[in-house]
């Protein structure tokens, strides 16, 4: 039986002061039969952090580098995320596919980079509308999915949350069915069985795209739905939680 997860990213939204109310009620309210993460704006992390000591919830970064160290100017390493406390981070987020135009061998890289620092990298998949209304759905997650079997292995999977977002559904109050995402969530969890079973059927594979409080038991319920990504329902502390009492 895999334990549900549930992610809140904030996106860059919200203030110093509105982090620091976020996270105190979240972990206020006891979360404990469900894996809770936040991916506050990376000038919050350290106080997201302390505030997170001693519970179950997970802090975490919403990108990381690719690379160790060095000249790269604006940004942050998973040694730095890790310094300050982080134990988790989003890779290959739709946003950063699309606007900063990271490849699946960049994506894959920053997955590497969180593993070998000791943070659960959190790989986001996900197809565009354009895609498909084409029919090439199928076909572009398992890129997105095969390039990180490729370069991490995948024994990696035993650490790594999968996120499925289809990017019609980020942001645009257009949910996938709970049927549309089950079916997706099947064919990437085949996709690992392919190399692994045993890893496969422990692998945490979650939604994410337009969760509410309304429809999220209904996609959880699905068998191979284990918790969800969260953006906009992520920035209010009620709809957040309710989200994941619909999971636990
Ligand atoms: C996200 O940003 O990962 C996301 C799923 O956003 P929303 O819930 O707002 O669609």
């Amino acid at each position: 039986m895999r334990r549900k997860w549930v992610g809140g990213n904030w996106k860059m939204h919200g203030s110093r002061a509105m982090a620091s109310a976020l996270v105190g009620a979240i972990v206020e309210a006891k979360t404990d039969t469900v894996d809770v993460a936040v991916f506050p704006p990376f000038p919050y992390l350290r106080e997201a952090c302390a505030a997170c000591a001693g519970s179950r919830i997970a802090v975490g970064g919403q990108d990381v580098s690719e690379h160790e160290s060095g000249a790269f100017t604006g940004e942050v390493s998973a040694a730095m995320l890790r310094d300050v406390g982080c134990g988790t981070v989003l890779a290959g987020h739709s946003e950063r596919r699309q606007y900063h135009h990271e490849s699946d061998g960049q994506v894959a890289a920053k997955v590497a980079q969180a593993l070998t620092h000791g943070l659960t990298p959190v790989l986001c998949v996900g197809e565009t509308l354009d895609e498909r209304d084409g029919g090439r759905m199928a076909e572009v997650v398992s890129r997105q999915l095969g390039a990180v079997i490729a370069h991490c292995g995948i024994v990696a999977f035993e650490r790594i949350v999968v996120a499925y977002e289809p990017v019609w559904a980020i942001g645009t109050g257009r949910t996938a069915s709970p049927a549309q995402a089950q079916e997706v969530h099947a064919l990437l969890r085949s996709q690992l069985a392919s190399d692994d079973a045993r890893i496969a059927g422990s692998t945490r594979i979650v939604y994410g795209g337009s969760v509410k409080p309304g429809n999220a038991a209904e996609l959880f319920a699905q068998a191979d739905i284990d918790g969800g990504l969260i953006g906009g329902a992520a920035l209010q502390a009620t709809d957040f939680l309710s989200i994941c009492a619909a999971a636990g």
